[in-house]
């Protein structure tokens, strides 16, 4: 006999909508956050509780606005170290030297270096998330998007008709 089992999602609903600034597409956009509850299925049948899972998603390109799209500085750091380590071996005396391209090669050593430093360069002007978080627009506070309905600012901002939260 074998065994069927696997994670099955239920309740997997919308929860709310706001604005955000979306890594996938380098908008500002309205993101929709969605929230199910997680259950461990035998035979299709929950039968453990995971828990409470959700998931934000973007209304322009429909992928995740917090996705991770940027090489991280130490990531750069450790490509530029390869890259002069390379160099320097390259460089050696003898090395390249009796062949007809050897010069080319040490130049492109050389450019594929000062590119790499001059990425790191730029990356420094790059606007945190929480810097563009700043300065987005807000959604409408007062009628809601998805229905029409009323906002009620409070705590929790939401939509009086659909339930839905405004952030
Ligand atoms: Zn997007
Ligand atoms: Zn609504």
């Amino acid at each position: 006999m074998f065994l069927i089992f696997g994670i099955k999602r239920i309740g997997h609903k919308k929860v709310g909508y706001g604005k955000d600034y979306c890594n996938s597409c380098q908008n500002e956009a309205v993101v929709e956050r969605y929230r199910w509850f997680s259950w461990i299925h035998i035979f299709f049948i929950p039968l453990i509780p995971v828990g409470y899972y959700s998931h934000t998603r973007c209304t322009i390109c429909t992928n995740d606005p917090n996705a991770k799209v940027r090489t991280s500085l130490w990531q750069k750091v450790l490509f530029l170290m390869v890259i002069a380590g390379l160099n320097w071996v390259l460089y050696q005396d003898g090395l390249l030297d009796d062949l007809s391209y050897g010069l080319a090669i040490k130049l492109l050593a050389m450019l594929m270096l000062l590119g790499c430093g001059y990425w790191i360069y730029r990356g420094r002007a790059d606007v945190s998330k929480k810097e563009r978080r700043k300065q987005l627009t807000p959604v409408d506070q007062k009628i809601c998007m998805m229905c029409e309905g009323e906002v009620v600012v409070a705590k929790k901002t939401h939509c009086s008709r659909c339930k839905l939260e405004v952030f």
